[in-house]
């Protein structure tokens, strides 16, 4: 028995019929008697679809509303989920950022984690519910919506796994883990098993956006091994240590 999170990103959350799989996954865990946390990005391509409704208002977006806005799509999976674990026979409860609370700093759409209060979220899991947490948002000390940067639900998972003292990561995407390419664009990348912290922080300022640049950096800080893997295909993946 342990305290497992596992994190969905928005290709594996896309539709109804991805997020049952997203269920199967964390009852998986529940069954073998772990504490289950799940975080989720927004459904497929929604953040982009918000910027773009936006720019049809402004190409210039006040910075403070613009995170009030980009933050919408991850309460949508959120809740969504928590309806389809009940729907299940599944006891689970969505979180926002702000209500955890995710303190973070205030630089709007790049902010970053300052503090995370673990209280709810423990008490919820000795309650033996599924505790699912928005991806990508926090609030500030003054109370005011941040985002942390694109693809910023990684680094929302390598948080909540360092406070909470999580005993296994699992950040699911895509693809089955890292390559020393975009296996996407070339077929002769390789599999890494493992990876150290160093070398993907390298990959993902290079553009690997398969991991948040941010979350490796703290989950060098924190000491966190990340286990990458796909969502869709039951294989090995790699493991950042
Ligand atoms: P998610 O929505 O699950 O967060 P992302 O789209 O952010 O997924 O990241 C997964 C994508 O990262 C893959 O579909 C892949 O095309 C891309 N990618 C880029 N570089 C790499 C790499 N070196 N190894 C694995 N995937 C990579
Ligand atoms: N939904 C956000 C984005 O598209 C965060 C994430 O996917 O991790 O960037
Ligand atoms: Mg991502």
């Amino acid at each position: 028995m342990g305290l497992i999170i596992q994190k969905f990103g928005g290709t594996s959350v896309a539709d109804k019929d991805k997020l049952l799989n997203v269920c199967k996954h964390a009852i998986k865990e529940y069954e073998a008697n772990n504490k289950v946390v799940i975080v989720v990005s927004a459904q497929g391509k929604t953040t982009d679809r918000l910027i773009s409704e936006e720019q049809e208002i402004s190409t210039n977006p006040d910075k403070r509303e613009h995170d009030v806005l980009l933050s919408i799509g991850e309460q949508i999976t959120i809740s969504k989920l928590a309806i389809y674990l009940k729907e299940l026979g599944y006891d689970a409860i969505s979180y926002t950022g702000w209500q955890i609370p995710i303190i973070t700093d205030d630089i709007y759409g790049n902010a970053n984690i300052i503090d995370i209060k673990t209280d709810r979220i423990l008490k919820e899991l000795e309650n033996n519910r599924i505790v699912i947490v928005a991806g990508f948002q926090g609030i500030t000390k003054s109370g005011d919506i941040t985002t942390l940067g694109r693809g910023g639900s990684d680094t929302t998972a390598v948080a909540l796994a360092a406070y909470l003292k999580a005993d296994k990561l699992y950040i699911y995407t895509d693809v089955d883990g890292v390559y020393s390419e975009d296996p996407n664009k070339n077929e002769n990348a390789i599999k890494y098993d493992t990876i150290s912290y160093d070398k993907m922080i390298e990959m993902a300022k290079n553009g690997a956006k398969v991991l948040h640049t941010k979350c490796v950096e703290m989950a060098k800080k924190y000491n966190v091994p990340i286990i990458v893997k796909s969502t869709f295909v039951e294989n090995e993946g790699t493991i950042v240590k």
